[in-house]
């Protein structure tokens, strides 16, 4: 009998692990919210805090990602603060410039709010004049005249950055614009990091990571090489969800599991991801005051995983493995002789049908250039699909997203 015939669908099922979750640990915080005080501000119970790698300065372990729209939610940015989520992550180009002037109308009403903000922004750009001018929009934005880290946006190899950029964060960082510098990355991410490891100058960095592919060698040894050189990590993606959403039986079991520990399946991959200290912290998209609650009580009440709880991610991995795209664009766009960016098209996919975000997905997929869009309507993905070792339905995906995504 399936759980459907009981009356009592999957989704009923995720709904009520979602409201049985450890939440209630923050009823206090979810009662009406007025100006924010700099009494909220030192309010005693917050999400913890872990060094950010040799930059001296502690982050907390739970980061409100930016990609949402702020204009019209302030109010999550003063609760952030008073569940001492306070390192935020926006850049240039989320909401068309309507994240960064979110967070500039909060420090308008709030100045005393800054000093507790540890702010990332970044931008796209690669030429050192417009990642100036770049900064400088930003910096007009947000109402500030500094940010805190600032990153190069998506990398997909390590030679995107070099001495030019390197030369460029040392003068930004001299005129006091940044504090920091580094980059996020979710193609390759482990190449990135590991070569970024070498340089000496890479100060944090921003990357996919989950219960997925923590465990893999490569990712493990990249991760290790970045906290040994001082590097601050930011996990971001860490829900796995891919370009096909999963509709797996084990899901129901992992939700049951973790229901019965006091907290929901999403609470858990966050907590998985915490268990490494060498991440300082996950950085989380949580557009609704609910799912900011959910993710501060995860980091208060954080707690180990079983060896039994991670066996059944890694076999809710391997049922799912093909419903996932670990980002190993290496591997499928060399099959190719012309640029066919695989990866990106299926985060692009994952945005639309994971995220619910199909006004990002498409903004994203028609920057691509048009020629480049016709090739991918029309290449032919065998060798790609051979060469892919999640076995992704790659031609299949590609002309989805070549239909859906316009
Ligand atoms: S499609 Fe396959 S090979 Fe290509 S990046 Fe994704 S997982 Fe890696």
């Amino acid at each position: 009998m399936t759980h459907n015939n009981k009356g009592f669908s999957r989704r009923d099922f995720f709904k009520t692990a979602g409201a049985a979750g450890i939440g209630s640990v923050l009823a206090p915080y979810l009662g009406g919210v007025s100006s924010l005080k700099a009494s909220e501000v030192n309010a005693s119970t917050k999400v913890p805090t872990r060094p950010f790698g040799k930059t001296g300065v502690d982050v907390s372990i739970l980061s409100l990602g930016g990609m949402f729209d702020i204009p019209s939610n302030q109010i999550i940015l003063k609760q952030a603060i008073r569940l001492g989520v306070t390192h935020w992550d926006t850049a240039n180009s989320y909401g068309y410039g309507q994240s960064e002037k979110g967070i500039g109308r909060f420090f308008q009403g709030n100045p005393d709010a800054r000093n507790h903000v540890f702010l990332v922004t970044k931008s796209g750009e690669r030429d050192p004049s417009e990642m100036s001018k770049k900064l400088d929009t930003s910096l007009e934005r947000m109402n500030t005249s500094y940010v805190d880290l600032y990153f190069v946006h998506g990398i997909r190899r390590i030679s995107d950055i070099d001495n030019k950029t390197r030369a460029w964060a040392e003068d930004a960082k001299s005129k006091g614009k940044i504090r920091f510098f580094g980059f996020s990355t979710h193609s390759n991410m482990e190449n990135c990091l590991l070569d970024a490891s070498k340089l000496g100058w890479i100060d944090g960095i921003m990357m996919t990571y989950n219960f997925r592919i923590m465990h893999s060698d490569a990712m493990q040894k990249a991760v290790d090489a970045c906290h040994n050189a001082g590097i601050g990590l930011t996990a971001m993606k860490t829900q796995g969800g891919g370009p096909v959403k999963t509709d797996s039986e084990l899901e129901l079991k992992i939700a049951g599991r973790f229901v019965q520990k006091g907290f929901t399946p999403e609470q858990a991959k966050l907590m998985a991801v915490w268990e490494n200290p060498a991440i300082a912290n996950i950085c989380s998209q949580m557009p609704s005051m609910n799912l900011l609650a959910a993710n501060a009580a995860a980091a208060m009440k954080r707690e180990n995983l079983t060896t039994s709880d991670f066996r059944l991610f890694q076999d809710f991995d391997k049922e799912t493995a093909s419903d996932y795209c670990a980002g190993c664009a290496h591997l499928c766009e060399s099959a190719f002789s012309h640029s066919i960016p695989v990866c990106d098209v299926m985060r692009y996919l994952m945005y639309a049908r994971n995220y619910g975000d199909k006004e990002l997905a498409i903004n994203l997929f028609q920057k691509i250039p048009s020629e480049i869009r016709q090739q991918i309507f029309k290449a032919d993905y065998t060798r790609a699909e051979k060469r892919c070792p999640r076995h992704l339905a790659i031609g299949k995906l590609m002309k989805e997203a070549s239909l859906e995504l316009v």
